[in-house]
């Protein structure tokens, strides 16, 4: 089967690409802009074992050429950080909704059999309590969120209206190697093990569900195999839990005490609670395997024994 992945240089899709290649016999095109987020360094593993075509999931000749004769196309491709798109919302909505419009486009006109739009909890905003299952309505609150639920009303709109069979998945909050060091997990291993303090934004209670990246990839071949066209899938994960207890995990797998927390001014708009009910995706098999204790004392290792991975991405941006 040949599968294009577009944002397989980045965090997930890289790791959906290594596992592919490394379990499955999936031969693997990754398109990519490799904006600041992409990294081929992240895709060395596999180097060689599958094609790079550099390029723009917004420019339609370009995927005119490249999608047709693929039979799985996935999207991880987008601007994905909340923070950049409180700073500057444009990049968001040119790649998350534009972008995600021209790769429907193409994998429509090339009759492209099976499609996966990768989307996030964000869209649904926040929840006091309970959980959002599929049926839930949108009500995104960041630029990013936003972006991330137009894109996914443009493929659903795919989907009933000109019958493209893409489904959409929908996780929590991710974690695992190659994350870029911007984000909460490793952005906090990483500054701890450089002895910096870390940033705990506003008073820490904010709840995320933590998914490890190989739960989400699994989940995502699981939909790309068994899920219906047009249909929405949540992909949970294993530990819900404030940034409090997380920041605590962290500074006990480090060895290090709260005097290396620096207490900063809240997110614009924080989101106070993302949880998701997946039973939809636990009735075609899946359950999250990655207990989050391993999960997370394995990417602290990762983190520890990768500094030639991270470095250059914090002195590039620091
Ligand atoms: P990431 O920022 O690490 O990677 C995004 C990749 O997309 C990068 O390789 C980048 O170069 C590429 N890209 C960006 N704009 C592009 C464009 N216009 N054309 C081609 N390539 C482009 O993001 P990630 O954390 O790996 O997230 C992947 C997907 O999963 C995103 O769609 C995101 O919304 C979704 N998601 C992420 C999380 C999470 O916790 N990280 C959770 C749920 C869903």
């Amino acid at each position: 089967m040949r599968v294009l992945v577009t944002g397989g240089a980045g965090f997930i899709g890289s790791h959906y690409v290594r596992t592919a290649i490394a379990e499955t016999g999936e031969k693997i095109t990754v398109l990519d802009g490799l904006t600041y987020a992409g990294n081929l360094a992240n895709l060395e593993p596999v180097s060689g074992a599958y094609d790079f075509v550099h390029g723009d999931i917004c420019d339609t000749e370009l995927l005119a050429h490249v999608v047709p004769g693929h039979d799985l196309v996935i999207n991880f491709a987008a601007e994905s950080h909340v923070d950049r798109s409180i700073e500057g919302a444009a990049a968001f909505t040119r790649t998350n909704v534009l972008g995600t419009q021209a790769l429907m486009q193409a994998c429509l006109d090339a009759r492209v059999p099976k499609v996966v739009q990768v989307s996030t909890d964000e869209v649904y905003g926040s929840i006091e309590s309970g959980s959002w299952d599929e049926s839930a309505p949108l009500a995104p609150r960041s630029p990013y969120a936003a972006a991330k639920a137009g894109g996914d009303m443009i493929a659903r709109a795919y989907a009933v209206t000109y019958g493209l069979p893409v489904s959409i998945t929908r996780c929590g909050n991710n974690y695992g190697p190659y994350q870029y060091p911007e984000k909460v997990i490793p952005l906090f291993i990483t500054n701890l093990l450089e002895g910096r303090k870390v940033p705990l934004y506003g008073d820490g209670g904010n709840v995320r569900d933590w998914v490890h990246v190989d739960d989400h990839c699994r989940g995502i071949r699981l939909v790309a195999e068994a899920g219906r066209p047009g249909e929405i899938y949540h992909i949970a994960g294993t530990a819900e839990l404030t940034n409090v207890e997380l920041t605590g995990r962290l500074l006990d797998a480090l060895g290090v005490g709260w005097d290396m927390v620096e207490r900063v001014t809240d997110r614009k708009g924080h989101d106070r609670r993302y949880s998701l009910d997946d039973a939809k995706l636990r009735a075609l098999g899946f359950q999250a395997r990655t207990p989050f204790d391993e999960g997370l004392a394995a990417t602290v290792r990762w983190y520890a024994d990768n500094a030639d991975w991270w470095r250059p991405l914090k002195a590039a941006h620091s």
